[in-house]
């Protein structure tokens, strides 16, 4: 992936970061932990009991069910009310209007609605269950070193030494920002979440319909949830416009209305809703064609300030296909959070 071609050069006269030389390394591996993962298989019998997994040494503000399978925000109240609209809308059409539309129309309504019902559930749950990609901290020694290497490269006695890194990404130079939480250096595209209290790589955003943050782990199935989100409530909008037009074609819209409340009730919930999922949609397919993240797009990152090739995103690739296909076909990494350690 691109995001991974980077090498590090020297900032400023005295060469604030060197590329790691001897020792420890300055920060912990934001990708990879094999040899730390390859720990639990077997190891000494003495570092078995001190294997620990980072996300319970260093788990933020989230909480973690199943072993750190599940991960959720510490806020989940949100989560809750999107849960429950989808669950009593979806019930709602299922009970009230698929019954009538089957009988007189076609028993392709029920199936279409049932297949975008399991694909929203299932992206749902997957996006707001899965870990977004975050960093663990560093350790007291990972930084304790980290800082003695920043001091050792801060020539003047006067002022502090930069808490900034550059590095260069397809020929572009690209500042990386210091952690003062996590106590390291944030790989490129990685970003400190408040709510969550944890930097998470290739950070989009803090969304708390899904109850979770969004990010490089969890973008892919975000994006699936919007997209089918909207077909779905499109879909229920649309049904239960026919279903009502097909009963007042017998009597009146008023007794149609009278015989079916329910369908009022998802009309009015779709009405609200399916506007800001269909914006949604349409803002996050442009991010994906053009390879951005929300983070990156709201702080206007790479737009052209100064009009110039020089700050063009360099993580987009030249073709729209290419970028589709990187950011919803690419790889998975595996959860570095996950990952056991010895402490
Ligand atoms: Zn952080
Ligand atoms: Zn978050």
């Amino acid at each position: 992936m691109k995001e991974c071609e980077y090498r590090q050069i020297n900032t400023g006269p005295g060469g604030a970061v060197t590329s790691p030389a001897a020792g420890t390394p300055p920060a912990p591996p934001p990708h990879g932990d094999a040899a730390a993962a390859g720990g639990g298989g077997g190891g000494g019998s003495c570092k078995k009991s001190r294997l620990r997994r980072k996300w319970e040494v260093f788990p933020g503000r989230n909480r973690f069910y199943c072993d750190g399978r599940i991960i959720l925000a510490s806020q989940s109240g949100v989560f809750m009310l999107t849960l429950g609209l989808i669950l009593s809308t979806c019930g709602l059409f299922f009970v009230f209007d698929c019954p009538f539309l089957a009988e007189h129309l076609t028993v392709a309504v029920p199936i279409i609605g049932g297949v975008l019902f399991f694909f929203v559930m299932s992206s749902l749950l997957r996006t707001s269950f899965t870990d977004p990609g975050i960093l663990p901290r560093a350790t007291p020694d990972e930084a304790a070193d980290l800082e003695k290497q920043i001091d050792s490269s801060g020539l003047s006695t006067y002022r502090p030494p930069p808490r900034t890194k550059e590095v260069v990404i397809n020929g572009q130079v690209v500042k990386l920002k210091y952690c003062f939480t996590c106590k390291m250096f944030r790989p490129p595209r990685t970003s400190h979440c408040s709510l969550c209290d944890n930097c998470v790589e290739r950070f989009d955003h803090h969304c708390p319909w899904v109850g979770n943050c969004v990010g490089k782990r969890n973008y892919r199935t975000f994006y699936m949830f919007i997209l089918s989100l909207s077909f779905l409530t499109a879909f229920i909008f649309a049904c239960v416009i026919t279903h009502l037009t097909l009963r007042s074609q017998r009597a009146n819209f008023l007794s149609a209305l009278k015989e079916s409340p329910a369908s009022v009730l998802e009309l009015v919930v779709c009405f609200f809703s399916v506007w800001s999922i269909l914006g949604l949609s349409g803002f996050h397919t442009y991010l994906v064609a053009s390879n951005l993240t929300t983070n990156e797009d709201i702080k206007g990152s790479w737009s052209s300030k100064r009009s110039s090739d020089e700050s063009a995103n360099p993580y987009s690739y030249s073709s729209i296909v290419t970028n589709c296909c990187a950011v919803l076909c690419g790889p998975i990494p595996p959860s570095v959070f996950r990952s056991l350690k010895s402490f």
